[in-house]
């Protein structure tokens, strides 16, 4: 095939588009999906499922510093799970030190705590290592799958020559093309690195090279103050490293201010230097260490230090590089995603996309993954579900670890009025780091409306198992819970979690077990 077909100017009204027919259309695929990482994979093989001839096509562009990858995308090998599997070192570490009070005849607790006796116990080598022989398993995995799941796996990059043709090239410049009725982008996102911080791209690292460094990061600067940076900052100041965050404004953004607040002076009392309100402006290579040139953004005082390691998480680019959007009449956002509407159809009726890649989506694994299994079965199972952006609850991996789900305090005043909130929050202690002498507390805080039964719109958990702890909660706030649902619930003792049965109004601390 290969011929140009011009999509119809139409606006469906469905939500799936039916200008072609679903069998006997001609085309080489009923579905070729560009991107295999979490929304690409999970859609590709839920429509196979469904009888659907599927393809998908997933390439790794080689990072500024040169670092690629297998199958599976960003969450896989530069994610989610090398981040979780550090951040669980981090906790060993911590655990380890303390291993002394419970009896463990294992470290001298003291020396544990100190950074230079850290990096005589600890093989960043060898984490790595393990990190990544982890994932080549997965990636080896997600091939099988998808060969069990009759999807046709290219590793090759997209590139759309017109509406129904893309052009598949793989790492040796062999070229095919291949032809589809629909096509399903899911290209996620790459780290940005600021263009007006002089080699920043030259010389710094992101989170596409972290997880499979060579050498040990050492003393490292971590430009941003979301997710990314903190929780590798979290993680690679606990395994023994000298770091700094810089932060330009605030931390965590469009998170509950005064829980974003806390998880940094918690890692602030664990060892990580805080720059705050500071930018950086230059980069400069001096010997084996990189000077950093920064200034205070608000008073515009300058300084400068010299790192290891400079390490950018300011945020990502969707990736649309290479694609060939051009060749398309697909309406982008301002901030160069791709529009879709609720049913993730694009301006070209047969392309759809899922995942980071779209324009005012949450840019998650679960979203993607659900996103993507949403719309194959509307595509080719009559489904009519889409996807709901409320109450997605999440978890930031910092050592204090941090679960929210719904509004924070801030959004909920904004959308309710401060009269309308009755706000429950508590700090409590942690059962697990008394016998350590641990001063760390735990903190909580349930946001309810009172014009609606006190209904709980935002939930806000600082402690250990964070993600676990939200995702049970998770499912309570979706199904509307009230404060008096939470109160009518048996705790489970002796856990941080049963604080969410007992939280009274006024009542800020708790001495817990
Ligand atoms: P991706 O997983 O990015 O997959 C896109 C794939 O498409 C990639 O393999 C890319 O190389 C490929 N591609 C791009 N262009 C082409 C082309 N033209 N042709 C072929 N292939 C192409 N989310 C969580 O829920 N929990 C976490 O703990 C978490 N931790 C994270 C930690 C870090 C450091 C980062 C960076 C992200 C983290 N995320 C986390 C976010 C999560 O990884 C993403 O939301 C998720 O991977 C998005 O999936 P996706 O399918 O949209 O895109
Ligand atoms: P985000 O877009 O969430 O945050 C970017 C951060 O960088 C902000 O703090 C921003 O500050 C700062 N920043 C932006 N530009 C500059 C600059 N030029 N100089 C200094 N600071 C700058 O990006 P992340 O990379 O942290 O994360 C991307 C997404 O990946 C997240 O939004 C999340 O959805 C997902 N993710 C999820 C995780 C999880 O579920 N645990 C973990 C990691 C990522 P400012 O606020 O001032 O703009």
């Amino acid at each position: 095939m290969g011929a140009v077909i011009k999509p119809p100017k139409a606006v469906m009204t469905g939500p799936v588009d039916t200008h072609l027919p679903e069998t006997g259309h001609g085309f080489d695929y009923d579905l070729i999906v560009i991107g295999g990482g979490s929304g690409g994979l999970a859609c590709s093989k839920a429509a196979a499922e469904l009888g659907a001839k599927v393809a998908i096509l997933d390439f790794v562009k080689p990072s500024p510093q040169g670092t690629r990858w297998g199958l599976g995308g960003t969450c896989v090998n530069v994610g989610c799970i090398p981040k979780k599997l550090m951040h669980t070192a981090g906790i060993v570490g911590e655990r380890l030190a303390e291993s002394y009070h419970f009896g463990w005849n294992v470290v001298e607790e003291d020396a544990m705590n100190e950074l230079s006796a850290k990096k005589e116990k600890f093989s960043w080598e060898r984490l790595v290592e393990n990190v990544q022989n982890y994932i080549h398993g997965l990636n080896f995995k997600y091939k099988v799958d998808l060969r069990s799941n009759k999807v046709e796996y290219l590793n090759a990059l997209g590139e759309f020559l017109d509406a129904h043709t893309i052009q598949a090239t793989d790492i040796k410049g062999n070229k095919k093309k291949m032809t589809a009725r629909r096509f399903v982008l899911a290209t996620g996102g790459r780290p940005v690195f600021p263009q007006e911080v002089e080699n920043a791209e030259q010389l710094a690292i992101s989170s596409d090279d972290l997880f499979s460094l060579d050498r040990e990061p050492g003393k490292t600067l971590c430009v941003g103050a979301s997710y990314v940076s903190l929780e590798c900052a979290g993680f690679l100041t606990a395994i023994g490293n000298d770091v700094t965050v810089m932060i330009r404004s605030i931390p965590l953004r469009g998170f509950d201010e005064q829980s974003a607040t806390m998880i940094v002076s918690h890692m602030s009392d664990h060892g990580t230097k805080i720059l705050q309100p500071w930018a950086p402006s230059k980069l400069t290579k001096v010997g084996e260490k990189i000077q950093v040139d920064y200034y205070n953004v608000n008073t515009k005082e300058t300084a400068s230090d010299t790192f290891d390691t400079v390490f950018f998480a300011v945020g990502r680019y969707p990736d649309v590089k290479g694609l060939g959007l051009e060749n398309l009449e697909l309406k982008l956002s301002p901030s160069g995603k791709i529009q879709v509407d609720e049913f993730e159809r694009t301006s070209v009726p047969h392309i759809y996309a899922i995942g980071d890649i779209v324009a005012g989506g949450i840019e998650l694994t679960p979203v993607a993954i659900q996103c993507g299994k949403l719309l194959a079965t509307r595509l080719y199972n009559s489904s009519t579900k889409k996807m709901d952006y409320i109450n997605v609850p999440t978890t930031v991996f910092t050592p204090l670890e941090y679960g929210a789900v719904g509004l924070s305090e801030e959004a909920a005043v904004s959308k309710y009025g401060k009269d309308n909130l009755n706000i429950y929050s508590k700090s409590f202690n942690i059962l697990e780091y008394q016998l350590p002498h641990r001063e760390d507390q735990g903190f909580v805080k349930l946001i309810c409306v009172k014009s609606e039964n006190e209904k709980v719109v935002g939930f806000h958990y600082l402690g250990p198992n964070a993600g676990e702890v939200t995702q049970g909660v998770a499912i309570a706030v979706k199904l509307s819970a009230t404060k008096q649902d939470f109160d009518d619930t048996v705790g489970i003792h002796p856990v941080c979690a049963e604080v969410f049965t007992t939280l009274r109004l006024g009542q800020t601390e708790d001495s817990g077990c």
